[in-house]
């Protein structure tokens, strides 16, 4: 019987679907016009499929890339700049600064390319933005081959950016109508957070969010100094205040959430919130450690967020997940939390669903969008091996990813950019970072 030909034959040694398949072993998946047309034994798939390209091999784990729940892309320029400050110094004495004096779409373009770079090398496949310019951000993704979800950010005072509240929600909506629709981008809206952004200003975005069927992403409960404002200006903590006026919906994706109360922890669950964990961004600003295992326990939907590279200060999104589990075992003084398992599923598939993006990816099953990493398991740290979820979550580095494929395009193969050319993006951020400098003397 002739071979059904296909774009793209990936094997492995262990295949993750991140479904109810556990593991398939000497596994191969066969992708067709983006798209995963079988998973199974690698001699079932190879004597029935021909493939134009070959990827992964024996010593190889295959899986959905990484999920990154809340970042700023565009501020990897800003990594460094400024660190050992407390979030609120940080941001109105350097970053906030820094921004009014950079941005612009070709700043934004530039550093996007830069941070697709690093999450490509570090196994990441969708992330989840906020930030602004996000039509120059989302050229960048195109060009790299990334799938993001993308959020215009909204504030109550006056930036570069817009003059009124207003100006910015005309802009995210904007934004949002140029977008919907693409294969790649699915445009979202972001209110910052409840201390920069009134109800009144929420309503918006969330009515926004209902009309297009598309998330709203904001920062939540992130510091005590925020919970305290909130509790000053309004008489509630930050998420009960959300609540009393109706702002919480299953389409938000709430960063941070550090400081949640028991009561407040019921209340996300209620509503379907879900929460992007930033440990390492939490753990860099002092900010405190999100009680994750508590809410997990309540149901809570809760995913993995590298935040912005000036807090991190980087986008490995595997990164936080190992330190995530490691670090609510000793909270909750209890070692079987956060296991090798639950903490993959919440770095890949919990991703995709919180963004509302799982009917697409997310997983590796027949339909679904081929979205996925190799890791090379041919690696010292990696010997031997009784199992993969451990290994991957425990062992593996981000650096061990070899090869990165969204919907069916090669983004690197053999640790080797494809899409973007790494010298001109060094070149780039190079000398954007000398005119960062620059301001910085003024
Ligand atoms: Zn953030």
């Amino acid at each position: 019987m002739a071979k059904t030909e296909v774009d793209i034959i990936v094997e492995a040694r262990y295949l993750l679907p991140m479904t109810d398949t556990e593991v398939i072993s000497d596994a191969a998946m066969a992708v067709k016009d983006g798209l995963i047309v079988e998973v199974g034994k690698k001699e079932d798939i190879l004597s029935r499929y021909e493939p134009k390209t070959l990827l992964g091999g024996n010593n190889r784990a295959v899986l959905p890339g990484f999920v990154n729940t809340h970042t700023h892309a565009a501020m990897v320029y800003f990594r460094g700049l400024a660190d050992d400050l407390p979030l609120k110094q940080w941001l109105e004495e350097h970053i906030w600064p820094a921004e009014s004096r950079m941005l612009s779409p070709e700043f934004c373009r530039d550093a996007t390319e830069l941070a697709c770079l690093e999450m490509i090398s570090s196994g990441v496949t969708l992330f989840n933005d906020m930030y602004f310019y996000e039509d120059a951000s989302a050229e960048a993704i195109k060009k790299a081959g990334l799938r993001a979800v993308l959020g215009a950010g909204v504030l109550d005072f006056p930036t570069s950016i817009a003059q009124s509240t207003d100006e910015y929600i005309e802009k995210a909506e904007q934004f949002i109508k140029d977008w919907i629709g693409d294969e790649l981008i699915m445009p979202s809206i972001s209110p910052h957070a409840p201390y920069t952004c009134s109800p009144e200003t929420y309503k918006k975005t969330i009515d926004i969010s209902e009309r297009y069927s598309i998330p709203v992403h904001t920062h939540l409960s992130e510091t005590a100094w925020e919970v305290q404002e909130i509790k000053n200006r309004y008489g509630k903590t930050p998420i009960e205040h959300l609540e009393s006026h109706g702002l919480l919906t299953e389409r938000m994706i709430a960063a941070h959430v550090v400081w949640p109360t028991d009561r407040e922890i019921e209340i996300l669950a209620e509503r379907g919130v879900s929460v992007s964990h930033c440990p390492e961004s939490n753990l860099k600003l002092a900010s405190g450690i999100s009680p994750v295992y508590r809410m997990l326990k309540k149901g809570v939907h809760v995913s993995f967020g590298t935040d912005g590279a000036a807090s991190n200060n980087d986008l490995d999104v595997l990164g936080e997940a190992s330190l995530a589990s490691k670090l609510q075992k000793a909270v909750a003084e209890d070692p079987t939390v956060l296991d090798a398992k639950t903490t993959l599923r919440m770095a890949t598939c919990l991703g995709a669903e919180a963004l509302g993006l799982s009917d697409i990816t997310g997983t590796l099953e027949k339909g679904k969008s081929a979205d996925f990493i190799v890791i090379d398991l041919d690696k010292p740290h990696l010997m031997p091996i009784y199992d993969i979820f451990s290994h991957i979550v425990y062992s593996a580095r981000a650096s061990d990813v070899c090869a990165v494929v969204v919907k069916g395009r090669v983004l690197m193969n053999d640790y080797e950019f494809k899409t973007l050319d790494k010298e001109e993006v060094f070149g780039k951020a190079k000398r954007w970072a000398m005119k960062i400098m620059e301001g910085q003397r003024v």
